[in-house]
């Protein structure tokens, strides 16, 4: 049998997580060999999509093209990782061809599972049924809410783990805040499998004023299962307690954050956890059984929030302990659990909601998160887009984040 071409190390996945450890990899160690295995034209910054459907972000501006972020020095494999061996330490790509490695990153985000829901795909983009968590559906949201001239606006949210998991509401906020202040009478509701508006308890009953506000009816233990865009009716299996039902609803607009999961080809390699994600250790994002595999981002088992916000928090814990592997060292670095989700509760103000694991406060700031502010509103839309291309690069910024305690009263004005 041939020996396929080898290098000492291999990244599959060139987006936020995969991009990263790239460059701060090849800025420790200029002369280290390493392949990237990433078969898009295109790098897209997803946080911003959000803001596109808002009406407050230019879609073209989400996207650069790989070949400019690529690190100087790191070979690009333009295809797709197929398997993973990790007896044999290969990777099998899409073109029939295997590479090896010393040692491996996976960064292979999540999959959106489009098609889990029926009637979906061919309903997107038509008869007001759109999702920011695709590029070409984005800006169709925005028109969506423009053209909205009264009726049911209906957002949903999936099971857990999502990217993101604050992104299906943020979407909703600013659809909101734009029927409000044109004055346009809506029946707008929230579906949701869960029982809370947000994960982190704290944060969810911040959230929940915010709802009241604008008085948007959380529709709790409803999973979209089906959607029909010509009739604009959505189906969903309702929970109360042991029971299940299933309901139709009317629609004028429909926002969908479909379900995700691991990979398929993460899911069936020898990597993954039971739940399909690759199965490393949350401190030190190395492999549980193979130490010679690391993994962060989407993809990852660790129990923070998928979030760019993780990834920056991960990155450099995962090279230093890289790096210290190979030279036979222990782990250098832990990771905290960190993870952002800046809540655009409505086009001007940001709830920045910052958490590590165990629902553990970590903000950046000295000032009570559960409160909607104007510069976190600029943080969103003009600092973190510059932030994460500089963090593509290597050049991570700041890290303010650390745990802080605050009272359980809500702060006086929570005014989105
Ligand atoms: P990605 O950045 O998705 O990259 C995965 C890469 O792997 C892709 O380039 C893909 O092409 C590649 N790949 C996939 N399969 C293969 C394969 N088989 N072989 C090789 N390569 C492969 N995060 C925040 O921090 N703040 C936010 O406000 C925020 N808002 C969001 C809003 C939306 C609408 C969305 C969609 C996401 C948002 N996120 C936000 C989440 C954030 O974008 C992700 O968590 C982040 O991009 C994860 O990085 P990643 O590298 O793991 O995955």
């Amino acid at each position: 049998m041939n020996t396929p071409p080898s290098h000492v190390v291999v990244i599959i996945g060139g987006g936020a997580a995969g991009m990263t450890v790239a460059a701060l990899l090849k800025r420790a160690r200029p002369d280290l060999d390493i392949a990237l295995v990433e078969p898009s034209d295109t790098h897209y910054y997803q946080p911003a999509w959000t803001l596109v459907g808002g009406g407050a972000y230019d879609i073209a501006a989400t996207g650069r093209p790989m070949a400019d972020l690529v690190p100087e020095g790191v070979r690009w494999l333009q295809q797709r990782a197929v398997a993973v061996d990790p007896e044999a330490r290969t990777v099998a790509l899409a073109d029939g061809t295997r590479v090896g490695y010393g040692w491996l990153v996976v960064a292979a985000g999540i999959r959106i599972d489009w098609d889990a829901i029926p009637g979906l795909q061919e309903s997107l983009g038509r008869n007001g049924v759109t999702s920011n968590y695709r590029v070409d559906m984005a800006p169709y949201t925005w028109a969506c809410i423009q053209r909205f001239s009264g009726g049911r606006a209906l957002f949903t949210q999936p099971q857990m783990p999502i990217k993101c998991a604050g992104a299906p509401q943020k979407a909703m906020y600013l659809a909101a805040d734009h029927l409000r202040r044109n004055a346009v009478p809506a029946d707008i509701r929230f579906a949701l499998p869960g029982q809370a508006m947000f994960g982190v308890p704290f944060y969810a009953r911040a959230l929940d004023e915010v709802v009241a506000h604008y008085g948007i009816a959380p529709m709790f233990g409803h999973e979209l299962i089906a959607v029909d865009g010509d009739a604009r009716r959505a189906r969903f299996r309702v929970t109360e307690g042991e029971s299940t039902r299933e309901t139709d609803l009317a629609f004028d607009m429909l926002h969908v954050v479909p379900p995700q999961s691991a990979p398929a080809f993460l899911r069936e390699s020898a990597l993954a956890d039971a739940g399909g994600w690759v199965d490393v250790d949350r401190q030190t994002l190395r492999h549980v059984r193979y130490p010679q595999v690391f993994a962060l981002g989407d993809c990852s088992n660790t129990p923070n929030s998928k979030t760019a916000a993780a990834v920056r928090a991960q990155a450099p814990v995962l090279a230093a302990n890289l790096l210290s592997a190979m030279e036979d060292r222990d782990a250098v670095e832990h990771y905290d659990g960190y993870a952002s989700c800046p809540l655009t509760t409505s086009k001007g103000r940001v709830l920045l909601a910052e958490f590590g694991y165990d629902g553990r406060l970590m903000p950046s700031f000295p000032l009570d998160p559960r409160r909607p502010r104007k510069a976190y509103w600029w943080l969103k839309r003009s600092y973190l887009p510059r932030l994460y291309w500089a963090m593509l690069r290597g050049n991570l910024g700041p890290d303010w984040h650390r745990e802080r305690s605050f009272g359980d009263a809500l702060p006086g004005s929570l005014r989105p």
